[in-house]
């Protein structure tokens, strides 16, 4: 898997455009006072770039390279930019400024658990720092280094640890390796005739052992569940020794130690291999487009879903203001699917009393035998008509699923032109997810208000569960010219974070904490859950070698 850009998303030679969405213009003039045909803003040069020169012993540099071969330890400049941080709004934004704040100083590439034990000796004996590094698509600030760090920093690169070692068919299980990307360990399983059926919006980016540092979630988590629950088992690499926990289906053996593995960002050491559930690969998939007349229609539709004895695969309704974005982002039509959609939007209006202006998206995914999938399909349809919703086909339904993972691009295009976008997502309980939604909106608009900008903010639900969901929304807007764009940035995004908290919800569902939503921690698992996990990570890590700062 090649490196992601420098200072943006993904591969160098793919970027988005507005070019075949002849609505994006104008909606972006209207809603954003931007202007997609002036590129106002470009990354700095990498030629032009200040790179520090490595900190790097000759000691330890020959203890990493004795662990892992001469070839895979590098101090190239590109390398270790790459390495520096994730892929948060705050990371592109200094990246493209040319602000590459602490680098770490090597980057080493080792080929297995046991080269991974005899570097973290080798840091550990030289009290060098080590962070473990997936993918790099964090977005909260999980993989860069302190600013004032002093020590030789590591970026422990795990992509060589890319196979499916086995898959014990009568249990469903399979161990993999923690540095496989998304799509390299689906093609593996999918070989065998299996899925994990875990897909992130940054899944063709990310790793396994990122997801669990994170606790990710995936689009199919309403069937398939999000990684914690996905993950049976651990081989983690502590300064301690090798952490081996048992993939058995439930345990009473304390406070889980997998679980302290999941979501703990490289603090307690280094993830190697996990045994997760997988699943037959289904022979029929369909992912349904809906329509529903207001936001509230469609939040009761979905807390019905989940309520009810149907079990979807994906259950996701945009607000009024995403559905237009969506609507927005459509290639040109043809001739045909001009006369459909004044048809669809003529018999909306007239037949069914829906204010086009109001109507949410959703998008319903089923999997398993036809069988399955139609009665799947018929059941949610009860639901769906109860609340005055309709079903529109599959094909918006595919077209998502086609672009779901080009969507992350868009943020480079805004930046491009100036434009800021970010995202934030929380859960909370059914019985609060409305209180939330509201907060949120009136609370980014104020913050907009206070900045004196005109500013975008959209929402989906997704990942149902029994007792509640995630919201997920996605803010934009042009910053004033006078003050720093960041600090306009986190006016709004601090805003959304503390309306998650005041209202009842977490900090984040799946975004994990890193040092992004580290202000937040204590009022969502308050001050004593705070201390536990401090305790936890000196206890595991006393001299704090192992991507120190991060969670708490
Ligand atoms: C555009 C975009 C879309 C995204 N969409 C989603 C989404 O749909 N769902 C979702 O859950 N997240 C999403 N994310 C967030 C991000 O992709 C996840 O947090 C992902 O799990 C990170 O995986 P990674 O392999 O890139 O890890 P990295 O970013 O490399 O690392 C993340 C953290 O995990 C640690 N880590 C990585 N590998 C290991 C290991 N083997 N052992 C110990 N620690 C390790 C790192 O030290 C760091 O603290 C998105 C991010 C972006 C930028």
């Amino acid at each position: 898997m090649a490196a992601m850009k420098w200072s943006g998303w993904g591969e160098d030679d793919v970027a988005f455009t507005h070019e075949d969405k002849p609505a994006l213009g104008p909606f972006l003039q209207s809603n954003l006072d931007l202007d997609v045909t002036r590129e106002t803003s470009r990354p700095a040069a990498f030629e032009g770039l200040e790179v520090p020169e490595p900190s790097l012993s000759p000691d330890l540099s020959a203890a990493l390279e004795d662990a892992v071969g001469e070839r895979s330890v590098s101090t190239d400049p590109l390398d270790r930019v790459v390495h520096a941080r994730g892929k948060g709004l705050r990371d592109l934004v200094r990246h493209r400024r040319g602000d590459l704040g602490r680098l770490p100083d090597v980057v080493v590439r080792p080929a297995g658990e046991d080269e991974v034990a005899t570097t973290l000796r080798a840091a550990l004996d030289a009290d060098a720092v080590l962070i473990p590094f997936g993918g790099g698509t964090s977005i909260s600030g999980s993989l860069e280094a302190p600013a004032e760090e002093r020590r030789t920093v590591i970026s422990l690169d795990l992509s060589r640890l890319d196979r499916v070692v086995a898959v014990d068919a009568a249990s469903r299980l399979a161990q993999i390796q923690a540095g496989a990307f998304g799509p390299d360990l689906e093609r593996q399983l999918n070989a065998q005739g299996w899925t994990l059926g875990h897909f992130p919006d940054s899944f063709s980016h990310s790793t396994l052992g990122g997801w669990i540092a994170t606790r990710s979630s995936g689009m199919q988590s309403d069937r398939y569940g999000d990684i914690a629950d996905l993950t049976r088992a651990v081989r983690v690499v502590t300064p301690s020794g090798l952490l081996v926990t048992r993939p058995v289906p439930h345990t009473s053996t304390g406070p889980s130690v997998r679980e302290m593995v999941l979501g703990s960002e490289g603090r307690l050491g280094v993830i190697t291999e996990a045994t997760v559930q997988v699943r037959r690969v289904p022979a029929c998939r369909v992912i349904l487009g809906y329509l529903f007349p207001t936001w509230s229609d469609g939040l009761a539709a979905l807390q019905d879903v989940a309520a009810s004895e149907a079990a979807p695969s994906v259950t996701r309704v945009s607000d009024a203001n995403e559905t237009a974005f969506s609507f927005a982002t459509r290639k040109a039509p043809t001739a045909l699917d001009r006369v459909k959609s004044r048809a669809l939007t003529e018999y909306l209006e007239r037949r069914r009393g829906f204010d086009v202006g109001a109507m949410c998206l959703s998008f319903i995914g089923y999997e398993g035998s036809e069988r399955h999938v139609a009665g799947q399909r018929k059941a949610v349809g009860r639901i769906v008509g109860r609340h005055g919703g309709l079903c529109i086909g599959a094909s918006p339904g595919e077209l998502y699923d086609q672009k779901k993972f080009d969507t992350p691009y868009i943020r480079d295009f805004l930046l491009d032109r100036g434009a800021l976008a970010d995202v934030s997502e929380t859960a909370a309980p059914w019985s609060r997810l409305s209180g939330v939604y509201d907060a949120v909106m009136a609370s980014a608009h104020r913050a907009f208000d206070e900045l004196g900008v005109r500013g975008y903010i959209m929402c989906h639900l997704s990942h149902s569960y029994h007792s509640g969901a995630c919201l997920y929304f996605t803010f934009a807007f042009k910053p004033a010219p006078e003050g720093d764009e960041l600090v306009q940035y986190d006016v709004v995004k601090s805003a959304i974070q503390q309306a998650f908290v005041d209202s009842g919800a977490t900090l984040s569902h799946h975004h994990a904490v890193g040092t992004e939503h580290q202000r937040w921690l204590e009022e969502d698992i308050s001050a004593p859950g705070v201390a536990m996990l401090q305790a936890l990570f000196g206890g595991v890590d006393p001299g704090a070698n192992l991507n120190p700062g991060k969670i708490a």
